[in-house]
């Protein structure tokens, strides 16, 4: 177990042109379960490689516990990495890829060994595996027994790059609960890797959203998709994603509306509204952000939006009405609620629902949230 931190780490491919990871630095507390999410290409999978030692930084410090790793080799550092593609050693048994790190990485005895291999295939629910060979396996105890390879070893350290996207969604759903029960029960600090931002939301204590090798926020679940550092997080977290709309602020008299959509749209905002973010409007031009979820209809004119409805999407749940606004624009309305294509309805939304952007920076204006919360800790 062991904190880890990252400070100013930077990894450039090809003589610089390429820069996968930009100046990241963060913090990740003894025993907590951090996810790393963003789109292709953002540089996940390089900072997980980094930590791992699989990478050589081309600046910056990475330390795990007390320690500074920056230039231990990856065979002396603490850490499990878990694959997406199992890597396990076809010509093993499950039995001796569990114990073949054991060998590597400590001086046990074989009956000291042979008993942890027990012991974790146990726990992972794979004893009756243990004499098999990994193309005996289906893809969900392959994943197991990866699993088990990791924790058998105790490591400081899990590094998890994609572990469960090689699997359908139904044992993807059991295989998280399952990771999470065990990172739980073992307190061992982990660090996640997906592009699947459900994934990060459900599983993570915390997570790092990447875009362009930079880091865009860290934070909990629940504060990144209420807070959103930016109009990049915004979008990207939240399924289906935040509605944006171009909005320039107009002030009549001791109030402000946000007018936009050439004219169609004009929100007045309340008095208390404009008292608490007066900062905040003081630039007039915005991207407005709305939540799919926050979008309601109504029968009233003032402050609303009539806008055609393009298809309806029904999910069980909810359904999601696409609406010929702004480009792309949905509202998550209640199932009971099923409008044609080609109808025309009135929305609104609640101020406090509202997300502000600088249209120039993307940045969250009304927000909390300071420039990329690097450094915050829980
Ligand atoms: P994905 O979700 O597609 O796996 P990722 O977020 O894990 O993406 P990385 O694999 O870390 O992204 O890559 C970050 C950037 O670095 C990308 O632009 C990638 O093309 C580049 N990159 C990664 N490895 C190398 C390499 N060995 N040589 C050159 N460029 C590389």
């Amino acid at each position: 177990m062991a904190r880890v931190r990252v400070e100013s780490l930077r990894k450039e491919y090809d003589v610089g042109t390429v820069v996968a990871v930009d100046d990241l630095n963060l913090e990740i507390e003894d025993g907590e379960f951090v996810t790393v999410v963003g789109p292709s290409g953002c540089g996940k999978t390089t900072t997980l490689r980094m930590l791992a030692g699989l990478e050589e930084p081309t600046s910056g410090t990475i330390s795990i516990g007390a320690e500074d790793v920056t230039d231990v080799h990856a065979k002396n550092r603490d850490v499990a990495m878990v694959f997406q593609n199992y890597a396990l050693y076809p010509h093993k048994t499950v039995f001796e890829n569990m114990a073949f790190g054991l060998r590597m990485s400590t001086d046990m005895n074989e009956a000291e060994r042979e008993r942890q291999v027990v012991e974790t295939a146990e726990m992972m629910d794979i004893e009756g595996l243990l004499e098999d060979k990994p193309d005996q396996l289906s893809g969900g105890q392959k994943q197991r027994v990866a699993l088990g390879r990791a924790i058998v070893r105790e490591p400081d350290v899990f590094l998890f790059d994609e572990p469960l996207s090689n699997l359908d969604a139904k044992l993807r759903t059991t295989m998280r609960a399952e990771i999470q029960r065990l990172q739980n029960e073992l307190g061992i600090t982990a660090v996640y890797v997906t592009h699947d931002q459900h994934e990060a939301m459900t599983m993570g204590d915390r997570i790092v959203i990447l875009e362009g090798g930079e880091l865009q926020q860290l934070g909990k679940p629940t504060d990144v998709y209420e807070n959103p550092a930016n109009e990049f997080v915004g979008g990207f977290i939240g399924s289906p994603s935040m509605n944006f709309v171009d909005v320039e602020g107009d002030t009549r008299g001791d109030t402000v509306h946000l007018t936009g959509l050439e004219g169609e749209f004009d929100f007045e905002l309340s008095r208390a509204y404009v008292d608490q973010h007066v900062d905040s409007l003081s630039s007039n031009r915005y991207t407005l952000g709305i939540r799919p979820e926050n979008v309601v209809f109504t029968d009233d004119d003032r402050n609303s939006i009539t806008a055609r409805v393009s298809v309806v999407e029904p999910v069980g749940s909810d359904n999601f009405l696409h609406l010929d606004i702004a480009g792309e624009f949905i509202a998550r309305v209640d199932p009971a609620i099923e409008p044609q294509p080609g109808e025309d309805v009135t929305l609104t939304f609640d101020e406090d629902d509202i997300h502000l952007f600088d249209s120039e920076t993307g940045r969250d204006l009304l927000g909390s949230s300071e420039e990329p919360q690097a450094m915050v800790t829980s």
